[in-house]
């Protein structure tokens, strides 16, 4: 008897977000409002979504921990992490940039904000009074701290607190970044200790690294389920009609985040990293698949770093460092829709902002993207945050909520890609020497 081969993950994992689409449309267009779509939603989608998620959430603090631990520790000295270090945060910087300029540059070339009926504004404004998700949002973001308070939070006092809260929206310590910080201290500490001494602490995070990923796949074969059932609730939940009305601003969003992924990324996969950009297209297939499903560059992580070592074969140093600190600060996608929506609003409102204050936008947008907690609807309190600063109503964040959804799961995948991009980059621009050790 003949064994079937399975069909590969990615392709499961296709079939999933397929099914999950078409189930979700339909469901939002043909019975919106009946009882038993909404019991199946919440009783056998969201759960199933929710197995998935969690499964990859619980394990994200120990994979970030030792996957920074470890890649900083076998960076070996110092000079090195200090390099690759900068290096990162200096192409982070370069890429992100590009990103929100092109965006504001197609924003104020298609001005979608600018072709909203009288009537069409008025009924999205009523739509917003008393929304608790707008009013939740804007309480976060008026929380703002100072910039000087803001890069203190990233040093933690207590680095098991920042654990603890990393995933909680409304937390206002450093977060994610500040355990990153704790792991980045402790991996230098342990590149500069005697190596025989400390080897059985690498062997302790060599195993939880292990054990991690283990999990990791456990929740990878729930995965083609799990992406289907979070694809029928975003589906089945946006409305068309809204869709229709913000068409224009959808439209550019995801015009700048194709040109971004495909061309920017794109040319500087041939041009500085040397590699040919389609193959690495569809060597990280699964990677956008997961990115664009569960709409979080943190629960993507996993799957990025085994990927990324797996199929295109980035030294696993880069990897576990660049792609587990990019998670959460280099976040493209989300910068440039960051840029495009704060003047969506402007336009929308009728504030006209002048050059410096488009300038502003784009510093600020390019700040805001390395802030941004890779988490779903991370960038909405920073969105708000940006609208206040330059004078914006900050309501406005009501009206882009209803599509946000497939904003976000777009532009996570711009976010995921753009850390991958960078390891590449990274690892291209290291001495030869330096990638054979690995
Ligand atoms: N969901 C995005 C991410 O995790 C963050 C955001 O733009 O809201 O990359």
């Amino acid at each position: 008897m003949t064994q079937k081969k399975p069909l590969p993950l990615h392709t499961q994992i296709f079939i999933g977000l397929f099914v999950g689409l078409i189930a979700g449309l339909a469901v939002n267009f043909f019975a919106p409002q009946s009882e038993a779509v909404k019991w199946i939603a919440s009783n056998v989608a969201y759960p199933i979504g929710q197995i998935f998620l969690r499964l990859i959430f619980m394990v994200i603090i120990p994979l970030i921990f030792s996957a920074i631990v470890l890649g900083v520790s076998d960076l070996g000295d110092v000079g090195r992490i200090g390099r690759i270090g900068l290096k990162t945060l200096l192409f982070t910087v370069v890429i992100t940039g590009l990103g929100v300029v092109m965006g504001v540059i197609l924003v104020n070339l298609f001005k979608p904000g600018e072709g909203i009926a009288e009537e069409s504004r008025q009924a999205l404004m009523s739509t917003l009074q008393g929304n608790q998700t707008v009013g939740a949002i804007l309480t976060n973001a008026q929380q703002t701290k100072s910039a000087v308070q803001t890069l203190l939070d990233f040093i933690p006092r207590n680095p098991f607190v920042d654990a603890t809260f990393a995933f909680d929206p409304s937390y206002q310590g450093g977060g994610l970044l500040a355990v990153m910080f704790f792991a980045l201290i402790f991996g230098i500490a342990m590149a500069l200790c005697e190596k025989g001494r400390i080897e059985p602490l690498t062997k302790v995070f060599q195993g939880l690294y292990d054990v991690v990923m283990k999990v990791i796949s456990f929740a990878m074969r729930l995965a083609p389920f799990g992406v289907a059932a979070l694809i029928f609730s975003a589906a089945s939940q946006l409305g068309f009609q809204i869709i229709a009305t913000l068409g224009m601003y959808v439209f550019v969003v995801m015009l700048a985040l194709s040109i971004h992924q495909f061309i920017t990324y794109g040319l500087i996969l041939q041009f500085f990293v040397k590699r040919n950009p389609i193959e690495f297209f569809k060597n990280i297939w699964e990677v956008i698949l997961t990115a664009f499903s569960t709409s979080s560059s943190n629960a993507t992580l996993p799957t990025a770093i085994r990927v990324t070592a797996e199929q295109l074969k980035i030294n696993q140093d880069i990897t576990n460092f660049v792609l587990t600190v990019g998670s959460t600060a280099n976040q493209n996608g989300t910068a440039l829709y960051e840029g495009i929506t704060v003047l969506f609003l402007a336009q929308f409102y009728g504030v006209d902002l002048s050059l410096a204050q488009q300038v502003s936008v784009v510093l600020l947008s390019i700040l805001a993207g390395v802030g941004t907690a890779g988490v779903p609807g991370g960038s909405l309190p920073l969105v708000v945050l940006v609208l206040q600063t330059i004078g914006v109503p900050a309501e406005g964040i009501g009206i882009i909520l209803g599509v946000d959804r497939v904003l976000d799961m777009s532009r996570t995948v711009v976010n995921v890609t753009g850390d991958i991009t960078l390891a590449a980059w990274v690892e291209a621009s290291e001495p030869m020497a330096a990638k054979a050790d690995a």
